[in-house]
């Protein structure tokens, strides 16, 4: 099965781009989409040659910024560019640094070790939003920013997945043992379109609730999203777990306008830096 997908990739060379990397455009046109998919509405064009600057991914997708305008394009139509072959003006205006919101150091996450489940993954995608996005690529997502930010802080992070892969779910709790906290990453997604939200979830009250509650608390109080609340969940990364653990429900993928809103830069920001302040709050007392 490997051989024949393999002779296609090889067809089009294109590793996977990091993030803050200076991108050309290699299409004729480009459509620069508002959301992470082909469903979602153009809001402008690029041409070939033009040059952009990458501040975020998820899947395929990357997103650009200019002081003009901000959205999504697909991998597959750039190639990256040597930062260093721009003239300054070029390297200050594809510069994206100073998007990133620092959440800084914090003494109570000096040398705590975190471990981070990016929900679902490779042949799993999980739900899947109006608008095509898939909750694996976007769990990794919030997963991989949040281990820039809890790492800027002071505290070890261990990923259960660093990438598109399938896990068993024997696998996301094995490296648990000796964490001192535990988040699993998910996005929800119902038949009834209207319901929005986030919710969290934990499994042992006397285990897991400081931990959830703290954690719930900081994202309601930060992300501008309806507050669920906190429940009991029988999922097996909370169960089979002897550490302080939690899972997050960070909104639904079924609702169209929350969709939009859950895929933003503006929203991702403000959920990783909440997760990391909760998890401040939650050590300045454990
Ligand atoms: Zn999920």
């Amino acid at each position: 099965m490997s051989l024949i997908v393999l002779s296609c990739l090889s067809s089009f060379e294109h590793k996977a781009l990091p993030i803050h990397a200076p991108v050309m455009i290699t299409a004729d046109i480009l459509q620069v989409r508002s959301g992470p998919g082909s469903s979602f509405s153009v809001i402008h064009q690029l041409q070939k040659g033009q040059k952009v600057g990458v501040i975020d991914r998820q899947g395929k997708w990357l997103f650009i910024q200019t002081t003009h305008y901000q959205g999504w394009i697909y991998e597959a139509y750039v190639k990256e560019i040597d930062f260093y072959t721009l003239t300054p003006q070029q390297q200050i205006d594809l510069s994206p640094g100073t998007f990133i919101i620092p959440s800084g150091a914090s003494p109570y996450l000096q040398n705590k070790t975190i471990i981070l489940d990016a929900g679902h993954g490779g042949k799993d995608k999980g739900a899947t939003g109006t608008q095509g996005t898939y909750e694996k690529d976007l769990t990794l997502r919030t997963v991989l920013l949040l281990k820039t930010k809890l790492e800027q802080a002071g505290a070890r992070v261990i990923l259960t997945r660093k990438k598109d892969t399938y896990l068993h779910l024997s696998d996301r709790t094995l490296p648990s043992k000796s964490a001192d906290a535990f988040i699993s990453v998910h996005y929800n997604s119902v038949e009834n379109k209207d319901l929005t939200g986030l919710m969290t979830y934990f499994y042992y009250k006397k285990q897991d609730s400081a931990l959830t509650n703290a954690i719930h608390h900081s994202l309601v109080h930060h992300a501008k999203l309806q507050d669920k609340g906190q429940r009991f969940g029988d999922y097996y990364v909370l169960r089979e777990n002897n550490r302080p653990s939690t899972l997050i429900e960070l909104g639904f993928l079924s609702n169209k306008r929350e969709e939009k809103y859950i895929n933003s830069v503006t929203y991702q920001q403000s959920i990783t830096t909440s997760i990391v302040r909760g998890l401040s709050n939650y050590f300045a007392r454990h």
